[in-house]
């Protein structure tokens, strides 16, 4: 495991529901946001299944609140839906396209997403199918998509050199220091209130020990955030 030092010049968070990134990666865009990091925020769906049979626009449209909400609290510069529906997500050339499109309008260093080859958790759960198509899609999207001038020609100009930060796997293999930023990730996840009520009382204290755990997995002394740092090809 090492650490991961460097702050990207542009960061660029993929994620497939509206308080993933928060909970995959809050700190660390947090944390990245106060060091002159341009960071962007894209969710992939509008989450409208998250309201256990409440009408699914008015879940979509809280969900758009909450999200915006989340992303001032971790200082984001960008917010932006791709509004696919929830639990349909795939990992169509639609899709890829629009993922293309993103990064090479933004060329973003670093691309954040979730470890799509992670899908049992031990015996707790498994990874929810809309986190596994899209990380495919985020993966088939920086290499070799974003990277070759054949792939989606009307999208701009290829980016190549990005790595890929994925969070919630099975596989970590650098942590980034995000001391003083735990809090910031916890208040961010608090935005989703709608998703996250159930477990209020104990979220503080569960990130705070997940964060400190992640830290001496990595060799850290304070808090941390874990990911399996890939590339696409030099
Ligand atoms: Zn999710």
């Amino acid at each position: 495991m090492h650490t991961y030092t460097k702050t990207p010049h542009t960061a660029l968070a993929i994620f497939a529901h509206p308080d993933d990134a928060e909970i995959a990666c809050g700190a660390t865009l947090a944390k990245w946001a106060t060091q002159e990091c341009h960071v962007i925020l894209a969710v992939a769906t509008q989450g409208d299944k998250g309201g256990d049979g409440d009408d699914p626009n008015r879940v979509a449209e809280e969900r758009t609140r909450e999200l915006l909400e989340a992303g001032r609290v971790l200082g984001v510069n960008d917010v932006i839906q791709l509004a696919y529906l929830d639990g349909e997500l795939a990992n169509t050339v639609e899709l890829r396209r629009r993922l293309v499109t993103l990064i090479r309008s933004f060329r973003p260093e670093v691309v954040l997403t979730g470890d799509p080859t992670a899908i049992f958790f031990g015996d707790l759960y498994y990874n929810h199918r809309d986190h596994r198509q899209l990380g495919w899609a985020v993966l088939d999207a920086v290499f070799p998509a974003a990277r070759q001038r054949a792939y989606f020609p009307e999208a701009g100009d290829p980016v190549d050199q990005i790595e890929v930060l994925l969070s919630a796997t099975l596989e970590p293999n650098a942590g980034v220091a995000t001391d003083g930023f735990t809090e910031k990730k916890i208040q961010a996840m608090q935005a989703h209130r709608a998703q996250l009520a159930r477990y209020e009382h104990a979220l503080d204290q569960a990130v705070f020990e997940r964060a400190r755990q992640a830290a001496r997995l990595a060799g850290l002394p304070g808090e941390a955030e874990l990911f399996r740092l890939v590339r696409g090809g030099a």
